[in-house]
């Protein structure tokens, strides 16, 4: 039989309101625009959510800058290319790994359809469930959003915190729920050593990216002084990033965000290098993107700690795909369907449509 061929490509920039403005050291979010690909090849279609957010504050790469790439320049390299010669064509285009990890999930969508096979069983997972954490903002009332956020059944809270945050309310948390923090760089070791010295006393699960990036001996330094585990985010930029950040002892664990990474497997590799000391960062992902995650993070052997993002109703009111819910255990199941297992309600996607361009034949 000769191999499947990429034949369309449709991009589609949706936006999405967020339920509730997520506040964090880079700022103040109240939307949430996507860029969307959904590809067609001989052996069907397939769906991929794309990472990057809206503006280049936390990450260079941004929603209209991954339409450009995926439309001139990775999009007329996949038409016309053999699916199983998608990756060697889009690594002709340097760096830009969330466009190409939003093709990779559509065409892995595509093939798993059409194989009628789940991701999740795809990438080797052995849960069926995967324990949801709730990240909390910058917020005005701590001690308010984790009581409504224990109540809602969240088991692991990450609080968003600046050297600034008052943190004296975390006293009253009931237990058996774990409480991290990620502090996304804002802290300088020197300058802030009482406030990091304070945080270590509050017998936090860990500290996450205290200092800015690209400090791993300060990293280093500071994870020998403190007790609380501290792990890094912002600085695991590739596989071999996460690696060296664990082995240089900068970070106890590493947060894994597929899209950063270049991909599902990418991610896959990191998280079984690091021996699963490795967790699943959300990046306020929609429906499509968080099935992928859900099956990825189901990969117990490569992610042994809870992820940090939570059910679909914490983000949106209408969500892309069906809600991914909070069960009362503190857990969200794992889409079992072929490919995702979840797919664009068409009326949804229909709504929320801010722009839509085609490349290759439909
Ligand atoms: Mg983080």
């Amino acid at each position: 039989m000769p191999a499947a061929v990429v034949r369309h490509l449709e991009l589609r920039r949706v936006a999405l309101r967020l339920r509730q403005p997520v506040r964090t050291a880079y700022g103040v979010e109240h939307d949430r625009e996507i860029a969307l690909v959904r590809v067609v090849t001989d052996e069907g279609e397939g769906w991929g959510e794309c990472a990057a957010l809206p503006e280049p504050t936390y990450h260079p790469e941004y929603v209209a800058g991954a339409l450009h790439v995926l439309e001139h320049h990775l999009g007329p390299r996949l038409v016309g290319t053999a699916v199983d010669r998608a990756d060697a064509a889009m690594a002709a285009v340097v760096g830009h790994h969330m466009a190409k990890a939003a093709v990779e999930m559509a065409l892995l969508d595509a093939r798993l359809h059409a194989a009628g096979r789940s991701l999740a069983t795809e990438l080797g997972a052995t849960a069926d469930a995967v324990a949801a954490g709730r990240t909390i903002g910058l917020a005005d009332d701590l001690g308010a959003a984790c009581s409504e956020a224990i109540a809602a059944g969240y088991r692991h809270l990450k609080l968003k915190i600046t050297p600034a945050s008052d943190l004296s309310s975390l006293r009253s948390l009931p237990a058996g729920v774990t409480v991290s923090v990620d502090a996304n760089g804002s802290f300088d070791p020197e300058r802030d050593a009482a406030a990091l010295d304070a945080l270590d006393a509050l017998g936090l699960a860990s500290i996450e990216q205290p200092l800015a990036v690209e400090r791993l001996d300060d990293h280093a330094a500071l994870a020998a002084r403190l007790r609380t585990p501290v792990t890094l985010d912002e600085d695991v930029v590739s596989v071999a990033a996460g690696v060296d950040a664990v082995r240089r002892g900068a970070a106890a664990a590493v947060a894994v965000k597929p899209g950063r990474l270049g991909g599902l497997r990418r991610a896959l590799a990191l998280g079984r290098a690091v021996g699963g000391r490795a967790w699943i960062g959300g990046m306020y992902e929609a429906g499509v993107g968080r099935a992928a995650i859900l099956a990825l993070a189901a990969c117990t052997d490569a992610f042994a700690l809870p992820v940090d993002w939570s059910a679909s109703d914490r983000y949106w009111d209408e969500d892309l795909t069906a809600p991914h819910v909070l069960r009362t255990d503190g857990t969200i199941a794992v889409p079992t369907g072929p490919g995702l297992g979840v797919s664009p309600d068409p009326s949804v996607l229909a709504r929320v449509t801010v722009d839509r361009r085609s490349i290759g034949p439909s």
